[in-house]
């Protein structure tokens, strides 16, 4: 009798401090899709849901896949948001609870909600008050989760990613359903354990590239060959999230059945929850003024590939409004040529733009509409319409490829010497064709100026000659105390002195 496993992705990051609420057009907007069509759309790419496919062809499952469900990092969840995918998600298993053997989930792990702090926790209570406390729940979350102590009490195994940029969704998909599997089949009896200190942030936002985390990174995945260890994972947290139990965890999955395993488990929880303590004080970015970052961009020679600037601070992807206008100011003040900077999110000046012509010149208030003491206000620009899309692409890149992705109605204005990309939809910079699409060649320019964090870095190292970072002062600035946290537990590091572990 083939395994019957009940499937599902809900993910979202939720910055609290952002305006509004992510509601069910928002997921609409980005993946909202059900059954067979989110396993076309989403299949064989950089997704959880392709390595649950991956484990139910090989193992035979007889898989039910519910719902895909992502929206860009954003404000809080809306209770209809929720309730309408946890809905789906609890209705389907109460419809098939007497002939489900497991249930694979593809989550975050810091979504907050309207109503409630944990809404992964939410998602798993409701899940076991349909399915009972037996049966086992297994899932993947984000290297940037915040974990709960509830949801490693709901869920038995939990695999994070260990790559930043996110290349390993579809590996991790595979661990986690090979170890339902196990369970399933009454090999393992897997439970999770969870550690962490009292901090914020890992300050490295779980680079795995460089920094101080990288050998713990190595360590959790060695672990994982021993005895009774299943699954051990470094999760950065999200500092976004101000919620009581945000901040860096580590997670050890193991076997309830073998000797000695949950010991050995708190003892590599622990350890490496130290490992995160001690290397609170070593950044590994450099962290440029927008004038500084253009000064650089002055005297740069672009033989070797052109400079990358990334905006950290208004990164998309953290939940940053993407519309800061600081470093764009700084750029245009330096006089910066042959340089592009992308992307503007701001649906006003989008719509204007795309209601012209190409070769218009126009004048108009671009970004900074949203929140102008995070990252500069609106500036006045004009410039020549280059191009008009209606801001569809497929990607090609290590995170990207092969899936659907939009930023609506979209336009290039060149402004002097920069090739602005103004967009309506929310995205951050991951992806080459995120320019080459609408016609601009990122390896052709001197200057690149990207909103991104750190997942930029999977498809534009390659092509730079040179990748800084810049804090133009925006929401996701890397400056903790700039943010008004209210819920977080206290005391915590970086915000208070003297911090004990
Ligand atoms: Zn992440």
């Amino acid at each position: 009798m083939p395994h019957r496993v009940l499937t599902a992705e809900f993910i979202h990051e939720s910055n609290t401090f952002k305006k509004g609420v992510t509601d069910l057009h928002a997921f609409e907007i980005d993946v909202l899709l059900e059954g067979e069509v989110a396993l076309k759309t989403l299949c064989n790419s950089n997704t959880g849901i392709s390595g649950f496919a991956d484990v139910a062809e090989e193992a035979g499952w007889d898989m039910r896949h519910v719902i895909s469900a992502y929206a860009e990092p954003g404000s809080k969840v809306s209770r209809q948001a929720f309730d309408h995918v946890a809905g789906k998600i609890c209705a389907a298993a109460l419809a098939q609870k007497d002939n489900l053997d497991g249930i694979l989930l593809a989550l975050h792990g810091a979504m907050v909600t309207e109503f409630c702090e944990d809404g992964e926790g939410e998602l798993l209570r409701r899940l076991r008050d349909v399915v009972g406390p037996d049966i086992p729940v297994a899932m993947t979350l984000d290297l940037h989760a915040n974990v709960t102590p509830q949801m490693a009490e709901l869920a038995d195994i939990i695999v994070s990613y260990k790559t930043y940029p996110h290349i390993d969704l579809r590996e991790r998909g595979v661990q986690a359903g090979q170890l339902l599997e196990a369970a399933m089949a009454g090999e393992t009896r897997p439970k999770t354990l969870r550690a962490h200190r009292p901090m914020l942030d890992d300050p490295n936002g779980g680079r795995t590239d460089t920094g101080p985390l990288v050998p713990l990174y190595a360590d959790a995945l060695a672990h994982e060959s021993e005895p009774g260890i299943h699954a051990v994972s470094l999760n950065a947290g999200f500092s976004d999230a101000d919620i009581f139990h945000m901040g860096p965890t580590v997670l050890v999955t193991y076997d309830t059945g073998t000797d000695g395993a949950e010991g050995r488990a708190r003892e590599i929880a622990e350890r490496l929850a130290d490992g995160i303590w001690h290397a609170r004080d070593s950044l590994a970015n450099d962290f440029l003024s927008v004038d500084d970052a253009c000064r650089h961009a002055l005297s740069y020679r672009s033989d070797k590939g052109p400079l990358v600037i990334a905006d950290y601070a208004d990164n998309p992807g953290s939940g940053a409004y993407g519309d800061a206008t600081n470093l764009l100011a700084a750029m245009l003040k330096a006089g910066l040529e042959n340089a592009t900077f992308a992307p503007m999110i701001d649906p006003e000046a989008a719509a204007a733009l795309c209601s012209g012509q190409v070769g218009d010149e126009v004048r108009l208030a671009l970004g900074g509409k949203n929140d102008p003491d995070f990252g500069g206000g609106p500036i006045e620009v004009t410039g020549e319409i280059r191009h008009i899309s209606d801001g569809r692409l497929t990607g090609d890149g290590p995170m990207l490829g092969g899936l659907p992705f939009s930023f609506g109605p979209t336009a290039v204005l060149r402004v002097r010497g920069i090739d602005i990309l103004v967009v309506t939809e929310r995205g951050q910079m991951l992806d080459l064709q995120q320019f080459k699409a609408f016609g601009i060649e990122p390896e052709r320019k001197s200057t690149v100026a990207l909103k991104s964090m750190q997942h930029f870095r999977a498809a534009f190292e390659p092509i730079a000659g040179e990748v800084i970072v810049c804090d133009s002062g925006a929401l996701s600035t890397p400056q903790m105390s700039k943010r008004p946290y209210v819920n977080v537990r206290r005391p915590i590091w970086p915000l208070d002195a003297d911090v004990q572990p």
